[in-house]
């Protein structure tokens, strides 16, 4: 099932949520931020054993003191443009964390809108990207029964409501 609410990610109750981070994995401002202040500073320790991650990869850590039990980081593409191969590094963002979480058998996960920030890519076209990619994700039979795309804006909500429609 695909599901779209309007909240702060950090405070949700599923198996895993998806974090917007950077590159180094260390933490930084957004989505990325609240996380890492919500989890706690053991989140920052198991980080740095990390080493990283590349754009459209995906690495898990532990949720520490969030509800969510798990934490899939994903790099997602700075926007410049358009002509970079941005839409096939946030479509990979996507696949790549919902293979992370079928791997290791969990039912629930939350998505942030990846890149939509500080890394600027169009709200409409990434909205499209994400459900798009999802959907074709779970045509495969796998673990995951429910995906939540967390809006923090009514815009972006509204903007998933109408694709999950159509
Ligand atoms: P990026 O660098 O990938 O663009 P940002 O964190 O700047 O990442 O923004 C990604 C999206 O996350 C934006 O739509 C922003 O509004 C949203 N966001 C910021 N804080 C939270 C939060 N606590 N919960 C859910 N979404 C959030």
């Amino acid at each position: 099932m695909l599901q779209t609410l309007q909240a702060d990610i950090t405070q949700l109750d599923v198996d895993a949520i998806v974090n917007a981070a950077n590159s180094s994995l260390l933490g930084g401002g957004g989505v990325d931020g609240a996380i890492h202040r919500a989890a706690g500073p053991e989140l920052l320790g198991e980080c740095r054993l990390l080493n990283g991650c590349r754009t459209g990869e995906a690495k898990m850590t532990k949720g520490h003191r969030l509800k969510a039990r798990h934490i899939i980081h994903t790099v997602g593409p700075i926007w410049n443009g358009g002509k970079n191969g941005e839409a096939d590094k946030l479509r990979a963002c996507y696949t790549n964390s919902l293979r992370l979480a079928a791997e290791a058998g969990l039912r629930s996960i939350a998505f942030p809108c990846i890149s939509t920030g500080v890394y600027r890519f169009p709200a409409d076209q990434a909205a499209q990207i994400a459900v798009e990619s999802v959907r074709a994700f779970l045509e495969t039979p796998c673990s995951i029964q429910t995906v939540t795309f967390c809006c923090f804006s009514e815009a972006d909500r509204m903007r998933y409501e109408r694709l999950l429609e159509a």
